[in-house]
This record gives C-alpha cells, structure tokens and sequence, in this order.
C-alpha cells in the first residue's frame, strides 16, 4: 500500500542526471545507466532526474550518443517512476535563447519521448524566459515545476524569492523548486526561506541543494520541518562532495518518524553497490572536488561549474591558477549585477573569468556571451552592472530591456532547411538546433557510421613536445645560490616535470626539472610566436570559428580579426594596430595556442 500520509517525504534521485553531472562531468554512458534502471524503478522514488541539464550536450559533443535515444531508452527501462528533466527556460538545453517556436517543439518532443516534470529555470531568475516553457509544458498536458536560482548577494532577499514564487504559480508552476546549485543554504536559512514559501503558495515545494559544503543533509532536514515535503538526493554511488545528499542517508533519516519516506533502504543500497563499480570506469573524468568545502560559503561557486573548471584548467595545464579563478569569479559576477551562477551565466562568468587571469590583464577579452549578456540578451539582471565594465564590452550601444526571445523571430523552418537530409526526424532537427556545430558534425558521423565515443582513458600524453611559446618558470640551484630562469621553446613535458636540453661546454645534456608554475601549454601546430603589436594573438587555447578579414585588407586598431571558440565561448580577436593585413596563419576549424601569431597587420 502506498503510502499517503501529509507527512511522507517524497524523494526524487538524481542520480542518471545531476549526480554524475556533478562528480563525473556528465560523462555516465547509457549503456552504463540500463543495467541498473530495474532495479532503480522498483524503488519508488516521486521520480527520477534523468535528462537536460549538460547531459545533452555531453551525449553529442563526448560520448556520440543520440540524446533522444537515451531518452526513449531510459523511458522503456523506467516504466513506473516518473522522469523529470532539466530545462534551461529560453536556453533549452543550450546556451543561448531561442526563438519561442523551438521552445515550443522541443518541450513537446521531450514530452512525447517520456519526460513527466519539467523542471524550468531561469540563470536570472527573470521569470519571462520561463513564460512560454511553461506554456508548453501545460500544452503538453505534463508537469511543470518552476525552479527559482537560489544566491546570495545584496539583492537576493527571501521577500524577492517568495514574490518570484508566487508569480511563477500565476503563470502556472504545478510546483515550485528552490535551485541551490552551489550548496549555498544553511539549515536556518533554508528553514526561514522554506516556511516562507510554504507559506505563501499552494503548490508543493521542492528543495533541490548541493552536498558541497557539507551542510545539505541539514538543509533537508530543516526543509522538511519547515513543511517541504520533496528532497532531491542521490543514489550514495554518486553523492556527496559537490552532488547531493545520498538517497540512503536521507531514507535512514527520516525511518521510523511521522516524515518516513517508505523507501526500501536496502533496495536503494543494492542500487549502490552495482553503480560503484560503474564509477570506476570514469576515473579520468572525477571531479577534484568531492570533500566538504565550505568556501562555496565564500565562493558561491556551483559543484557543476567547480569541476568543469578544474578540468578545463587541467586541459590548458593551469590548474594551479584555480583560486586565482574562483576569486576573480567572484569579482567579474558583481560587476555583471550578480547573476546566481548555473548554466548559463556560470560559463559566461566562468570564462570570462578564466580569461581575465590566463590573459593577466581584466576585460582586455571579452567573450561575445559577456557582451550579448552586457546588451541584455539573457534578460534583466537582478542588480545594475558596472558602468565601467560595460562601456569597456559594449561602448555606447543600447541595451535591450525586452524579454530577449520577443526579439527572435521564428527559427524552426530555417533549422529544418539549413539540416536537411541529415535529419530523420524533429528530434534530429532540436539537436542540431541546439549545438549547430557539433549538432551536424554528430548528425555527418552517424550517417557515415563514423561515431567514436571520447575514450574513458584520456590520461595526458605524459611525452608530448612542450610549447615553443610559453615561457616556464623555474627555480635553479647552482652553487647554492638560486635563480629564477624562464624556458621557451624546448623540452619534454614528464609527467609534470620538465626535461629540457641544455647546451654545456657544447654538449646537450638532458636536465629534468620541476616547473615553479603548473602553466605548461600544449604543443604549437608550427605557427611563429607572437612579437609585435601587429600580430593577432590569442589568450586562450581554442579553435578558430571565423576568419573575418583577407589578406591586403585594410583595418583599423579595435577591428575584429576571427573569431575563436574556447571552453564553448566565442571571442573576438581584435587588431591592435591599424594598417593592412599581411598574412593570415590560420583557417576556420583549426585549433589555435595563446601567443601564436595568427595574422599579421603591418
Ligand atoms: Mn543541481
């Protein structure tokens, strides 16, 4: 018999979505997933988070999946619990706004491949990106939870989220979520902010909270006394450090109280043991950070975000640089009127971030995301911006204060036009919609039978040539004094030490030494270093998307030159002097290296 009592906590696992988005990168393959969703299934759950978020974009850019495929297996393997899905409102499951005709498919497509709840937010909390989502949803006849982005900042008080509350169940919310992606809530707050909002709405209330600083399960716990009746937890194969509360723990809490979810504890730990064993397959892609933290107190960086940045560091070999990163975060969301940091206002922060510290000088640039964000095309944000920082990104242009989509005019006709035959049906088309890009280039491979999952084994070429044009620093005791010596151009990258070839009394002697800074830059493809100020160059390793001048052309100081595609961000490269462009080094696709010479303006 189920059970019905008021009290019963409800718990929705998230592990086949934000678990091992949170710990793995979003890498956990479907075929890893359908082993255990019979056993998942039978548990019980409210129900399962199992799609959107990064795990679409990851199926296509990592793992070669059919995202929809998963979908539609996952639905077939999970017969009885209910599917929930992440969605970005406007941004879908991309990162940027879409016109509202594909909103509208696409939450129809999702529906009608399975999903049951529709969780919809928006990175602004600007409640009309999530207007014509959740009209979609409703259209669909399925459920659609309102998730409001849980932050701290000067503006975010508990009177903004409950009005925000409030009018979300006005535009027809079927239940309202408190988004705490960077483990931000403490038992007290979350007790003060979940009696208001049980309080002030009719519909239930879920609370959705980061194990990052170790205080989520006492988020819960709280919530619940408070009168919230629906925790997201995870199975205990994926919880923790900066994913959630484990599903188990959360069961064991509440047995034997008037709050007693019902849920077979040794089901959901049978769950467990089989999916640890899954996770050490994915070794290569765990998160640095899967302890307690309490500086996301300090941060307010998201788990999601934390461990994408590490890796993306890791790539570039900077991930010494990570605190100078989360405290220039820090700076760069003050300054664009603190925006909570989730998807995708975390990676347009995030990059931007990365790039004022990897370039050593703020704003020098800027991503064509901070400067749509500066024109208002993600919506309003909950504070001013500074003034500064945005003449600095956008100059005197007007900034739209609209809802960015009235500005969209239909995009679905010219999606299914410019795809074509590569798509056999409208799901195709959405994917392709979403990542134009690696939308065709999976959709090319699939019909060519070319798909090649990324290996689980990505551990660096540990001897690999090092760059030509990043200088190494190093230390180097001779005779008991030190010196402080920089190295370009030579060498061997051995696992973190470097071996270079040194020319003593005429003879190359290979020395092995320790690098003083973890910035090691992958090899340069052959391009000259860059020396003069009319060379383009680039800050951040990344691939060039568009070439926008020709040789002989003429331009001035502050053109655009190309444009480069780096950790998913598009950058204008600007010349920095006016003259004529002389030669052009690179062509669209190819991957570029900071302090490569690109073009050359004379
Ligand atoms: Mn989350």
């Amino acid at each position: 018999m189920p059970d019905i009592s008021p009290s019963r906590v409800h718990l929705t696992d998230v592990v086949l979505r934000d678990g091992h988005q949170s710990l793995i990168a979003t890498r956990l393959r479907t075929e890893d997933m359908l082993p255990v969703c019979e056993a998942l299934d039978a548990i019980g759950f409210h129900a399962l988070e199992v799609w959107g978020g990064a795990t679409f974009d990851a199926c296509v850019r990592f793992l070669k999946e059919d995202p929809w495929a998963r979908l539609t297996a996952l639905r077939k393997a999970l017969p009885r619990t209910p599917l929930m899905m992440l969605l970005r409102g406007q941004n879908l499951v991309g990162y940027r706004h879409y016109a509202d005709d594909v909103v509208t498919r696409f939450v129809e497509r999702a529906a009608q491949e399975g999903i049951d709840i529709f969780r919809v937010f928006d990175a602004l909390n600007d409640l009309r990106n999530l207007k014509a989502a959740i009209a979609a949803v409703k259209a669909s006849g399925k459920h659609a939870q309102a998730a409001l982005c849980y932050t701290v900042s000067p503006v975010h008080t508990h009177d903004m989220f409950v009005n925000d509350a409030r009018r979300l169940v006005d535009m027809g919310a079927d239940s309202i979520a408190i988004k705490d992606m960077a483990g931000l809530l403490t038992p007290y707050t979350t007790h003060t902010l979940v009696s208001a909002l049980v309080e002030a709405v009719d519909v239930p209330v879920h609370l959705h909270t980061h194990a990052t600083s170790g205080l989520a399960g006492q988020c819960h716990l709280k919530a619940v006394e408070a009168g919230c009746r629906h925790i997201d937890t995870c199975n205990s194969a994926f919880a923790g450090g900066t994913s959630h509360p484990a599903s188990e723990v959360m069961v064991a809490a509440f047995q034997g109280t008037p709050y007693d979810s019902g849920l077979d504890l040794e089901a959901i730990k049978a769950v467990g043991d089989r999916l640890r064993e899954v996770r050490r397959r994915y070794v290569a892609f765990e998160s640095e950070f899967t302890r307690e933290d309490i500086g996301v107190q300090i941060s307010q960086i998201p788990g999601g975000m934390m461990s994408n940045l590490a890796n993306q560091l890791k790539e570039q070999n900077a991930l010494g640089r990570i605190h100078d990163v989360f405290d220039e975060i820090t700076r760069v969301r003050g300054e664009l009127g603190y925006p909570p940091l989730v998807t995708p206002t975390s990676q347009i922060i995030g990059t931007q971030a990365v790039m004022n510290v990897l370039t050593g000088e703020r704003y020098r640039a800027v991503t064509n995301e901070v400067k749509r964000y500066l024109l208002g095309g993600y919506g309003q944000p909950p504070a001013p911006v500074d003034e500064a920082v945005r003449r600095l990104a956008i100059g005197d242009q007007p900034v739209n204060e609209d809802r960015p989509a009235d500005h969209l005019a239909p995009e679905m006709a010219r999606y299914t036009e410019e795809i074509g035959a590569l798509a056999d049906n409208e799901n195709d088309v959405l994917t392709y919609a979403m990542f134009p890009d690696i939308g065709r280039e999976f959709l090319e491979g699939r019909r060519d039978g070319t798909l090649v999952p990324e290996p689980l084994d990505v551990k660096q070429d540990t001897d690999r040539p090092a760059s030509e044009g990043t200088p190494t620093e190093f230390v180097i005791d001779v005779h008991g004094e030190s010196y402080e010596v920089q190295i370009t151009g030579v060498g061997r990258d051995t696992g973190g030490k470097r071996q270079v070839y040194l020319t003593l009394d005429g003879i190359p002697e290979a020395v092995v030494f320790e690098p003083r800074d973890a910035y090691l830059a992958p090899p340069l493809p052959g391009r000259a270093r860059a020396t003069l100020a009319g060379h383009v160059t680039t800050a951040m390793p990344g691939t060039i998307v568009d070439v926008l001048v020709g040789e002989g052309d003429s331009v001035e100081a502050g053109q655009p030159i190309l444009i480069t595609e780096a950790m998913k961000m598009e950058t204008e490269l600007h010349a920095r002097v006016t003259g004529k462009v002389v030669a052009i080094h690179v062509n669209r696709g190819e991957r570029v290296m900071p302090g490569e010479v690109l073009v050359e303006i004379e």
